[in-house]
C-alpha cells in the first residue's frame, strides 16, 4: 500500500521505502519517480554510449576536473579513495608504469636533486645499510677497489660467507696482541691500495682491530711491528 513512508518505483514497479527514492530538488521536498536503484542502472547504461564515454574522459583530462580532484584528494573521503585506488592491482600497474615513463623518470630525478628528496633519500639508504651490514661491506670494498683502478673479479656475498666458514668465523691474525679474535671485516691481504685485488683469494677474516692495525701496510710489513712471539713458549702466530 503506497504511504507517506513509502512509493511504488516507476520504472520496477516495486514498493519500496521513501528513502530508496533520492531527492529531484530537495528544497520543495519533491523525489524520483525512479528508486535509487533504477536510477543508477539508468546511468550505468548511459555511461556505456561511447559519446558520453569520450566526453567524460575529456573532461577528466581538463584543468577544471584536476582543480577539483586536487581539492578532494585532500578532503578525509577523497585520501582515503587514493589509497584504495593506489593499492588496487590496477593503481599499482599504473604507477609502475609511471615511474618507468619518461615523465616519471624525470620526476623522480628532479625530486631527487631537491632538499626534501635528498634528505628522505639518505633516510632509505640508513635504513637500508642498517638491515644489510654484510652488504654494505661487499660495496665498500668494491667502490676502492674500482677507485683504484683494480681489475678482476669482485668477491660476492656466497665467497665472504665461505671464507668466514672456512675460519671458523675468527680472525686470520690471531696471536697478536690485541686481537678480538672474532673475525667482523673481510681484510686484503695484499692492500687494495698497493694493488692487490678484490678477489677471494686476496681476503681473509679479521677482527676490527687486527683490520685496522694492519690499515694499508703489506702483511709482511706489518707483521713485525706487532707482539708476535708466545710470552711463554716462544711460538709464533700460525698466520707468521
Ligand atoms: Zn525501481
Ligand atoms: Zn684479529
Amino acid at each position: 500500500m503506497e504511504s507517506k513512508e513509502s512509493k511504488y518505483c516507476t520504472k520496477c514497479r516495486v514498493l519500496k521505502k521513501i528513502e530508496e527514492f533520492s531527492f529531484r530538488n530537495k528544497t520543495k521536498g519533491y523525489r524520483h519517480s525512479e528508486c535509487r536503484e533504477c536510477l543508477s542502472n539508468r546511468e550505468k547504461i548511459r555511461n556505456q554510449d561511447p559519446i558520453r564515454k569520450e566526453a567524460h574522459r575529456l573532461y577528466g583530462a581538463s584543468d577544471k576536473a584536476k582543480a577539483q580532484r586536487k581539492i578532494y584528494y585532500q578532503t578525509p573521503a577523497g585520501r582515503a579513495a587514493q589509497q584504495r585506488s593506489n593499492n588496487s592491482i590496477k593503481g599499482l600497474a599504473a604507477h609502475k608504469a609511471f615511474r618507468e615513463s619518461e615523465n616519471g623518470k624525470n620526476g623522480q630525478l628532479r625530486w631527487l636533486a631537491s632538499e626534501s628528496g635528498k634528505l628522505s633519500r639518505k633516510k632509505i639508504d640508513a635504513r637500508w645499510s642498517a638491515a644489510n651490514p654484510e652488504k654494505v661491506l661487499i660495496k665498500g670494498h668494491r667502490y676502492r677497489a674500482r677507485r683504484y683502478g683494480i681489475i678482476g673479479q669482485n668477491h660476492t656475498e656466497i665467497d665472504r660467507e665461505n671464507k668466514f666458514l672456512e675460519y671458523g668465523g675468527r680472525c686470520a691474525y690471531e696471536g697478536r696482541i690485541g686481537c678480538k679474535l672474532i673475525a667482523t671485516t673481510l681484510d686484503h691481504i695484499i692492500p687494495l691500495v698497493l694493488g692487490g685485488t678484490n678477489e677471494i683469494s686476496n681476503c681473509v677474516p679479521a677482527c676490527g682491530s687486527c683490520n685496522s692495525s694492519k690499515g694499508g701496510k703489506p702483511v709482511e710489513d706489518w707483521k713485525w711491528t706487532q707482539i708476535i712471539a708466545d710470552e711463554l713458549t716462544g711460538a709464533m702466530p700460525l698466520w707468521l
